[in-house]
C-alpha cells in the first residue's frame, strides 16, 4: 500500500509521504524566511521553474507544503493551497476565479464576515453579488446568471445549519458553466468532501476542527491543479500565505481529526437531544436531529452531523443573555472546532455586523445562542446547560 492510500484515518497519518529530513518521524517545522541557493545557476532556475526547490516562505514552505499535500489527499483533490485564515482563503479563491463584470452568487447564510467580503469588498472591484438560499435549488436556478461565474455557498451554514446538497447545486451551476465553491468548515473533510459531490473547490477554516485545539488562525482550498496553481500565485502575490508553525500544528490536528469529530458528533446529538426536550428552549437547528428539515439532505452527502449548530431561547434576547451569564463551565467565546465547548450569541457577536435583512433571511434571531459541543464528558455539558436553563425561563 502507498502512503496516499486506505480509509480516512490511515491517510490523515500517511499521506504525507516518506522522505522527511533526518529521517524524522514528524515533520520540522522549517521555520525559516528562505532558501539558500547551491550557486547563481541554482537560484535562476528556481526562479524561472527549470527545476523545483524552496525560495523564500511566502511563496513555499516544505511544512506548508507537507500539510497541504495532507489535505489534498483527505479531500480527494488534485491539490491544495493553505492560507493565513478561512477568510484569505476565500478571498484567494473568490478574486482568482472571478474579474470586473461577473457575477458571485452566494448563499445568504454564511459565516458574517465571509457575507460581507463579498458584499462590501468584493462589489467595489465591479463584480455583482447576489444572495439566495442555497438549500433551496429551485431558488439557485433562478439566481443564476449567464455571468455567473462562482456559486459560493456554506453547508453546513453558519448559525442554523441549513444544508445545501452539492450535487444539485453542481448540476445547475454546470449548466452556466460557473465553479460552484464550497465553505465545508463545520462538516471537515471527515464528514463531508465537496468534489464528490461535483463541487469544484472545497474550503475550509482550519482555525476550526482542522487545528482542532483552538491554538492557530488558518484557511485551506482544495481544488483541480490548474486552478489552485492560479489560487497559489494569488497567494503568493498578496502575501496571504500560513506560517510553517501554524502549517505543522493544522497538521497535528488532521491526526486526530476522525477520533475527534466522531466524539464531538455523539456529544452533539446527546447535546441537540436535551435542548430539544427543554421547555426553556423554542427551537433546535441541527441538521442531526430527525425532525430536522436539513436532515435528509445531510444524510445524502455528509457521514457526520458535526458540533456546531444553534438554539432558540423561548424568552428571547434577555433569556439568551441570561443563560451565557449563568454558564459554569462552558467558554463564552466565538469560534468552534476547539477541544472544549464553546457557547455564544450570534446576533451580537459572529454576525453582528451583518444586515437585519439579512439576519431576517438566515432565520437568526435575537434568541439564538449558538454552541459548539466539545470533547468533554456529555453528561457534564448536559449539567452545565441544565443549571445555566434553571434560572432562565
Ligand atoms: C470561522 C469561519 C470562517 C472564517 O475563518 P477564519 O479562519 O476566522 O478567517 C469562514 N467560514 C466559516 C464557516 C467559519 O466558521
Amino acid at each position: 500500500m502507498s502512503s496516499g492510500q486506505g480509509g480516512f484515518m490511515t491517510r490523515a497519518l500517511h499521506s504525507e509521504g516518506h522522505g522527511k529530513p533526518m529521517h524524522a518521524h514528524s515533520m520540522p517545522i522549517f521555520q525559516t524566511s528562505t532558501f539558500a541557493f547551491e550557486s547563481p545557476e541554482h537560484g535562476a532556475d528556481l526562479f524561472a521553474r527549470r527545476r523545483t526547490g524552496h525560495i523564500y516562505t511566502r511563496i513555499g514552505n516544505p511544512t506548508v507544503e507537507a500539510f497541504e499535500a495532507v489535505v489534498a489527499n483527505l479531500e480527494g483533490g488534485e491539490a491544495s493551497v493553505a492560507f493565513a485564515s478561512g477568510l484569505a482563503a476565500i478571498f484567494g479563491t473568490l478574486m482568482s476565479s472571478l474579474q470586473a463584470g461577473d457575477h458571485v452568487l452566494s448563499g445568504d447564510t454564511l459565516y458574517g464576515p465571509s457575507l460581507n467580503q463579498i458584499e462590501r469588498t468584493l462589489t467595489r472591484y465591479g463584480i455583482e453579488a447576489t444572495f439566495v438560499d442555497t438549500s433551496d435549488p429551485a431558488a439557485v436556478e433562478r439566481g443564476l446568471r449567464e455571468t455567473t461565474r462562482v456559486v459560493f455557498l456554506e453547508t453546513p451554514a453558519n448559525p442554523t445549519c441549513r444544508i445545501t446538497e452539492i450535487r444539485r447545486v453542481s448540476e445547475l451551476a454546470r449548466r452556466v458553466k460557473a465553479l460552484v465553491v464550497v465553505d465545508a468548515t463545520f462538516a471537515t473533510p471527515c464528514f463531508l468532501r465537496p468534489l464528490e459531490w461535483g463541487a469544484d473547490v472545497s474550503l475550509h477554516s482550519t482555525t476550526k476542527f482542522i487545528n482542532g485545539h483552538g491554538d492557530a488562525v488558518g484557511g485551506v482550498v482544495t481544488t483541480a491543479a490548474a486552478l489552485a496553481e492560479r489560487i497559489r500565485k494569488f497567494r503568493t502575490d498578496t502575501g496571504a500565505c500560513c506560517s510553517p508553525f501554524d502549517a505543522w500544528l493544522n497538521l497535528r490536528g488532521l491526526r486526530t481529526l476522525a477520533l475527534r469529530m466522531e466524539r464531538h458528533d455523539r456529544n452533539a446529538l446527546a447535546v441537540a437531544g436535551f435542548l430539544a426536550s427543554h421547555p426553556g428552549v423554542s427551537r433546535v437547528h441541527y441538521h442531526g436531529l430527525p425532525g430536522d428539515p436539513g436532515h435528509a439532505a445531510a444524510r445524502r452527502e455528509m457521514s457526520g452531523f458535526g458540533s456546531t449548530f444553534a438554539f432558540e431561547m423561548a424568552g428571547g434576547y434577555e433569556s439568551a443573555k441570561r443563560l451565557l451569564e449563568r454558564i459554569r463551565m462552558m467558554t463564552l467565546a466565538v469560534s468552534l472546532g476547539t477541544l472544549d465547548t464553546l457557547i455564544q450569541h450570534p446576533a451580537s457577536m459572529t454576525h453582528a455586523s451583518i444586515s437585519e435583512e439579512m439576519m431576517r433571511r438566515q432565520g437568526l434571531t435575537p434568541g439564538m445562542v449558538r454552541i459548539h459541543v466539545g470533547l468533554e464528558d456529555d453528561e457534564d455539558i448536559i449539567e452545565d446547560l441544565r443549571q445555566a436553563l434553571e434560572g432562565v425561563q
